[in-house]
């Protein structure tokens, strides 16, 4: 292990004044008690305000000069949850040895980053904070984000269950995920691509600690489709599966105009336009779906992801 060990705990902020001074307290209690128990070195709190409009910025100017160990970030604009931990891990992959990213408003266990730092400690690189049940959130909430999951395994995206991105990272993992070039981001996923030792620690999710949720559905649903196409081109497959159903139609279709102008049971014109509208529209689809096929395969490519990280390297 490191004889010198920096936490910082990253805290994406957007209009938070009513849970920040909260929160402060008790992440600051936290790092107190982790230096104290010789678990860390030594631990700063980063604040990513991200273009907040109340007092989010005012209120981490007061806690750095009230002598608290916070490191603030401004963003200039309000450019999402994803991004704004993006540009902590950037600060933290050059700053701190590991880092764990925590949403504002308390919902996550507090306490359950002691057992992340102790799995550190034993050299894991990357701690999957999972909760265990969904009690506290609304009907709802609990069942798309269940929707959610489940189409994300079957798209074929690389996804921790009921894990959001309260995580640790160690600095090699945090600059490992950094050097993704891609600007699209669904962290929880690409977290899952680094492949470096993981463990993961459970905890009950609680309700917010105050204000809002500042994920209203329609960012929700963003949130999900950009999950689906960052991490899978499937759905460009299925417009090819549609076309060629479509022509199957045409077929059969063909088939039934032709043994009913036998019988003689057909209006005239009647087959050639149901054969031609299910033929065209065939082909037409599956012409799409092959275009998407490319624009999947350019997709992944423009992406310029990095190939591969070395986890352990012999000699030297
Ligand atoms: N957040 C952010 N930028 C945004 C929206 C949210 O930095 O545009 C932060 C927010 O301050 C919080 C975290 O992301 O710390 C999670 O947001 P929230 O708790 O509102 O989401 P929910 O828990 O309802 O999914
Ligand atoms: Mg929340």
């Amino acid at each position: 292990m490191d004889n010198k060990s920096h936490l910082l705990i990253i805290v994406p902020c957007y209009n938070e004044e009513e849970v920040l001074r909260e929160t402060n307290h008790r992440l600051s209690d936290l790092l107190d008690n982790l230096v104290r128990e010789e678990r860390i070195d030594e631990g700063h709190i980063l604040y990513v305000d991200d273009g907040s409009r109340d007092h989010t910025w005012a209120l981490i100017e007061e806690f750095a000069s009230a002598g608290f160990p916070v490191q603030g970030l401004k963003l200039a604009h309000n450019v999402g949850h994803q991004q704004a931990l993006w540009a902590g891990l950037e600060y933290a992959a050059v700053h701190a040895d590991m880092s764990v990213s925590i949403d504002a408003d308390l919902q996550d266990d507090v306490q359950s980053i002691r057992e992340m730092v102790d799995y550190y400690n034993k050299g894991i690189d990357i701690v999957y904070g999972i909760r265990k049940e969904r009690k506290t959130d609304t009907f709802f909430k609990k069942s798309t984000a269940q929707m959610f999951y489940r189409l994300m395994e079957n798209l074929g995206g690389e996804i921790v269950y009921n894990h959001a991105d309260f995580r640790l990272m160690s600095r090699r993992a945090m600059q490992a995920l950094v050097s993704y070039p891609e600007r699209n981001l669904f962290l929880r996923g690409m977290v899952c691509t680094l492949g470096f030792p993981s463990a993961m620690v459970y905890y009950d999710r609680q309700k917010r600690f105050a204000g809002e949720s500042k994920y209203p559905f329609s960012k929700m649903l963003s949130f999900a489709v950009d999950g689906v196409t960052s991490f899978s081109v499937r759905p460009l497959r299925y417009i090819v599966l549609l076309g060629l159903l479509f022509i199957l139609i045409a077929l059969l279709a063909i088939i039934y105009g032709f043994l009913s102008y036998l019988d003689g049971s057909a209006i005239p014109g009647w087959t050639s336009l149901l054969v031609s509208i299910w033929f065209i529209g065939g082909v037409v689809t599956t012409s799409v779906g092959i275009i998407g096929e490319y624009v999947g395969k350019i997709y992944k490519e423009v992406k310029r992801r990095p190939r591969y990280f070395i986890e352990k390297i012999i000699g030297e």
